[in-house]
């Protein structure tokens, strides 16, 4: 995909990058990533992807923003409250670059609809709240052998995951076959809304690494994150022969 002579301007503190020039930020603008879920890790997932050139995007909700949302989904002002987050979210992401192609899907994601909703596109990133629709996200992009980049919040702790389902690779059912009673979501539990931030923008980076091919090591790997510790562990997430999945075959 071209790069105009506005945009060559517009990104040339990362195309200058050797690591990144002309031919990355045209892989940067033929990618499209979908943002599950515009909230804490949505917000700033988006920001990110359409300031650095992210050609197509798309963005699933069916929430309205409400007045406890804006300590930490830094696209939404008290002007939007009451507003659906997909709607409000689109303009201002038009607002940062007009280039961006936004898809937008007032929608809550369910079984009926994954499939349809992810087929077109290329990296997957999971900011949803509950471990039902991590899971049900999780089974489709194997099955579709899309890369998914997943992230939850809780607390001061975030963590991250990264599955390249085009490789042979253990999935998210080997780690948490079932679906746990209790969610760890920041609406149960409250959380810091730095982290969101955080790990929204850690979203972001490991887009960019999957579209240009960067060694991140982050593969078959969990990041855990904590805010007060400012600590980063890594746990190895290994095969599991019983995955309801079986992913490995
Ligand atoms: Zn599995």
């Amino acid at each position: 995909m071209k790069i105009s002579s506005k945009e060559y301007q517009r990104f040339s503190k990362q195309i200058i990058l050797k690591k990144i020039g002309v031919v990355g930020q045209q892989k940067l603008k033929s990618a499209k990533v979908l943002v599950l879920g515009m909230g804490g890790l949505g917000c700033p997932l988006s920001i990110y992807l359409a300031s650095l050139g992210i050609g197509t995007i798309g963005i699933v909700d069916d929430d309205k923003v409400e007045l406890s949302n804006l300590n930490r989904q830094i696209i939404y002002n008290v002007n939007d409250i009451g507003k659906y987050k997909v709607d409000v979210a689109k303009n201002k992401i038009k607002l940062i670059n007009k280039n961006t192609i936004i898809k937008s899907h007032k929608i809550r994601l369910n079984i009926n609809n994954i499939e349809k909703l992810i087929k077109n596109f290329d990296i997957i990133c999971d900011g949803t709240d509950n471990f039902k629709t991590r899971l049900l996200v999780n089974d489709h992009s194997l099955k579709h052998k899309k890369i998914l980049i997943s992230a939850a919040v809780s607390g001061f702790d975030g963590h991250i995951f990264k599955f390249n389902f085009k490789k042979k690779t253990p999935c998210y059912r080997c780690f948490l076959p079932e679906i746990p009673e209790q969610d760890n979501n920041c609406e149960a539990e409250g959380v810091i809304p730095t982290i969101t931030g955080i790990m929204g923008t850690l979203q972001a980076n490991e887009v960019v690494n999957s579209i240009l091919n960067f060694n991140s090591k982050m593969e078959k790997k969990m990041i855990i994150f904590n805010s007060i510790k400012m600590n980063f562990r890594t746990i190895n997430l290994s095969k599991n022969k019983n995955c309801s999945n079986k992913c490995l075959k």
